[in-house]
């Protein structure tokens, strides 16, 4: 950042998709700093949820309510597979300074693509924060706190820009990461899509499994807690999981190779390395807490 650059904070933000992230995003800002939000929505029941639990002041289920508006940042959180025609439309209804960023747990090509549409003022970002659970009636002011940020500017990305979102969400008690959009998603394709994908397939296996008896009857501890982000949104899943179809496939592979192995130790009772197998995971994920 160029010394002596005053931050300036945003006061009219729009979020696009006022649903558990947008949602939290919007209650986070009014905390922390004084700013209005209006929301764009095409369920007019999120529109309608998010005023009467004042998480909004306003809001529209058509782009061109922002118009009246005029903000000075919108924050794009719907599933990511929607965010190239929000794009095209927003640019028809924002300011050209109006500051463009996003919530999606996809970076990449995604990044480059916004990028093309909105220009420069595009920031790409990612709060490594949330939960299974969707729908603003979910959202929550303290969510981000205390977590990852993790900031995906281009070579072309304005650095003021950069700077005031970067500064933003610090003022939300996040911890702000930078990182190329490819790297990212190759992490997080591996730390978060992966698991999602093995969890929605485990309980589609389970399923399978019960044309005798209902096992979802007999649900362990184990089960419930590895499932648990089986319960997630779909719709937000199918977007994932297509817009990082290059990552997921890598890793959905490698961890065919994994299970594999462990199918093979077990079928020909390898005793000895199906114990140091188990062991190294084990101690893999007790080190995990310490992180
Ligand atoms: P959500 O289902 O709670 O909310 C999405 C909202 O977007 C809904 O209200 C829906 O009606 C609206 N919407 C869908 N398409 C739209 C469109 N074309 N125009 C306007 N509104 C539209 O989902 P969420 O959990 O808030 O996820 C939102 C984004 O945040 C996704 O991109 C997701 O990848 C990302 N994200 C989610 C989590 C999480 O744990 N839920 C964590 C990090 C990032």
């Amino acid at each position: 950042m160029k010394e002596g650059w005053y931050i300036e904070m945003f006061k009219r933000i729009a979020v696009i998709g006022v649903g558990f992230m947008g949602g939290s995003f919007a209650l986070a800002c009014k905390e922390a700093f004084n700013c209005q939000v209006f929301g764009v929505d095409i369920n007019p029941k999120a529109i309608e949820k998010a005023k009467e639990q004042k998480v909004i002041e306003e809001g529209s289920t058509h782009m061109e309510g922002l118009k009246e508006f005029d903000p000075d940042l919108v924050v794009i959180a719907t599933p990511v597979k929607s965010f190239e025609g929000i794009g095209k439309a927003l640019v028809r209804v924002i300011d050209k300074s109006c500051v463009v960023s996003d919530l999606g747990s996809v970076k990449g090509r995604l990044v480059y693509l916004m990028e093309d549409i909105l220009g420069s003022r595009f920031v790409g970002g990612h709060p490594i924060a949330g939960t299974e659970k969707a729908g603003v009636e979910n959202a929550t002011k303290d969510l981000f706190k205390g977590k990852r940020f993790i900031l995906t500017p281009t070579k072309n990305t304005d650095s003021y820009a950069e700077e005031r979102i970067k500064s933003l969400w610090k003022s939300l008690g996040s911890l702000v990461e930078e990182m190329d959009p490819y790297l990212h998603d190759f992490i997080f394709g591996a730390v978060s899509h992966l698991p999602h994908a093995v969890a929605f397939a485990l309980i589609d296996t389970i399923e399978r499994l019960s044309e005798e008896i209902d096992l979802f009857k007999y649900p362990g501890g184990g089960f419930k807690d590895f499932t648990r982000i089986a319960a997630s949104d779909p719709i937000m899943w199918r977007d994932i999981f297509l817009e990082n179809k290059e990552e997921v496939l890598k890793a959905i592979g490698t961890f065919e190779e994994s299970l594999k192995r462990l199918k093979d130790l077990i079928e020909k009772e390898k005793i000895k390395e199906l114990q140091e197998y188990l062991s190294k995971a084990s101690q893999k994920r007790r080190a995990l807490e310490e992180v």
